[in-house]
């Protein structure tokens, strides 16, 4: 029997407590493909499209694949861009006898009529396709997961890795489970469990810490026959939603009181390791301090700008870094990027070898990450700003900074730009001539995901906070929605949870 089909993907991981909504134009920036040009561009990446793709072409599914589209973390995605995408995927979901629906949801969308984007898009697909349809998704693990989704998708796969570098691994799993739903030899459902928290404390990286053997005790709960996937998400706190935080999801059959005590197992542990902090977060002056004396005798110092990370909604265009450095005389280095227009069209009318005095960066709202910095640059480059990844996360996939200059500012490049991106692949700034390997100090926007590709190239990566939007002082944003007590703005009580809160005292469960 030949299934139909149909998948999408619409991803926007919403920083609600940015001053930029998310309108149509921020999804055109990152991308927005239909159909064929979609499965041109990202079929045989790693993408969840392409895992989709991998199991439709093992089964012989007719897949009508209706669009790919992903802003980059921003503000509220804006009804008019919602209703664009939501609709086309509507549109053909209206055509009907699909046998299988099978999504690729980021899974922390805030749109500005409503908290639970995902939700409002699953539910409006439900009306359309009724509840027989089996509907799979696949998240981001910095989902937000709201009960809602889980209701009304039957399969739930986030990704297990962070740096995520599984995306077409997770589609592959949930187009498996999704096959099995349809020949109709299991029946699954999800449920969800969450702790009162705005995050796991790690943002649920996976390459050190608790987040391991959370893993590996999923990935045996995943044998058992009525357990199709385990899936643990960090959550997301910058959404000021209801539903925020990590969540640890089972998608499954069968004995669901069992499912639900191992899923609270694992919350029961999120809870429990609240206080053990991987990193050490620097201020800018410390990780500035400690780049003026670094020896790179084993590659360069990685400094990443946690705060500003426009992979998390920050602006990207925090100049404390930079200033930092600068002011240290900081040898060699690079900083990528600093998000800021106004800047690029200023040296898009100079030449290269010209001296410009700039006021660069910290424009946005100077509260997060400071003012801009006065500087006299070389402009060493211009550009459109296109750049092909050829990283664990990227590769072969095509993005735009939009138009992008590189300066010189004494002996430190910086690669300014138009469109906010994180940096998470050598090739944002190889491409624009910026060669990091040869660097002293690399300093960069992001929290986590650069080191898939930088620390094979690093000497020693450090990680500061910047004061930026996605800063760790959570007290700092106005949060108004999220459920009160909260870790860590509250100190509680949270008498049904563990009892007091004591720095590294809790006793690991795994
Ligand atoms: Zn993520």
């Amino acid at each position: 029997m030949t299934f139909r089909v149909l998948t999408a993907e619409l991803s926007h991981e919403t920083n609600t407590f940015s001053r930029h909504s998310t309108g149509r134009q921020a999804f055109e920036d990152r991308y927005v493909l239909f159909g064929q040009e979609a499965v041109a561009a990202r079929g045989d990446a790693n993408t969840e499209l392409a895992g989709f793709l991998d199991v439709g072409r093992k089964f012989d599914w007719q897949i009508e694949h209706v669009v790919s589209a992903a802003a980059g973390p921003s503000g509220k995605v804006e009804g008019a861009a919602f209703e664009w995408l939501a609709g086309s995927i509507l549109a053909v979901a209206e055509r009907g006898h699909f046998d299988g629906i099978l999504l690729g949801l980021h899974g922390a969308m805030v749109v500005d009529f409503c908290e639970d984007g995902d939700g409002e898009l699953l539910r409006r697909v439900r009306a359309m396709c009724g509840a027989e349809v089996p509907v799979a998704i696949t998240l981001d693990s910095h989902a937000n997961v709201t009960r809602q989704m889980c209701s009304l998708a039957d399969i739930v796969v986030s990704f297990r890795t962070y740096p995520h570098v599984d995306m077409r691994e997770t589609g592959l799993r949930a187009a498996t489970i999704l096959q099995a739903t349809m020949v109709g030899d299991i029946d699954p459902r999800t449920i969800r469990v969450g702790r009162p928290m705005l995050e796991e404390t790690n943002g649920g990286r996976t390459d050190a810490g608790p987040m391991i053997a959370r893993l590996a005790v999923a990935e045996e709960y995943e044998k058992h026959p009525d357990v199709f996937a385990v899936s643990i998400n960090a959550g997301f706190a910058s959404t000021d939603a209801a539903e925020v935080g990590p969540t640890v999801l089972v998608t499954g059959q069968g004995d669901f009181d069992r499912h639900s005590s191992f899923a609270n197992s694992i919350a029961d542990d999120i809870w429990a390791r609240r206080f053990e902090t991987l990193n050490e977060y620097l201020t800018v002056d410390a990780a500035a301090t400690l780049a003026a004396r670094f020896d790179p005798g084993e590659g360069p110092l990685i400094v990443a700008d946690y705060a500003d990370n426009p992979g998390a909604g920050g602006y990207g265009d925090s100049a404390a870094l930079l200033g930092a450095l600068l002011e240290r005389g900081v040898s060699n280095a690079c900083v990528a990027p600093i998000v800021d227009a106004d800047a690029v069209r200023v040296l898009s009318g100079f030449d290269v070898g010209d001296r410009i005095s700039l006021e660069l960066g910290g424009k946005v709202d100077p509260e997060f990450g400071g003012g801009p910095v006065s500087i006299e640059v070389e402009l060493s480059g211009l550009s459109d700003g296109w750049f092909v990844g050829d990283g664990p996360m990227l590769g072969g996939l095509r993005r735009s900074f939009g138009p992008s200059a590189v300066v010189r500012v004494d002996d430190i490049e910086v690669l300014i730009v138009t469109v906010a991106q994180q940096i998470l692949d050598l090739q944002q700034l190889k491409s624009f001539g910026i060669d990091p390997e040869r660097k002293r100090v690399v300093a960069l926007k992001s929290m986590h995901h650069f080191r898939a590709a930088f620390e094979p190239i690093a000497g020693k990566v450090i990680v500061c906070d910047s004061g930026a939007l996605c800063t760790l002082a959570y007290e700092r944003l106005p949060y108004q929605n999220v459920p009160r007590p909260i870790f860590p703005l509250d100190d509680g009580p949270y008498e049904h949870l563990s009892p007091a809160p004591r720095a590294n005292s809790s006793a690991p469960l795994y």
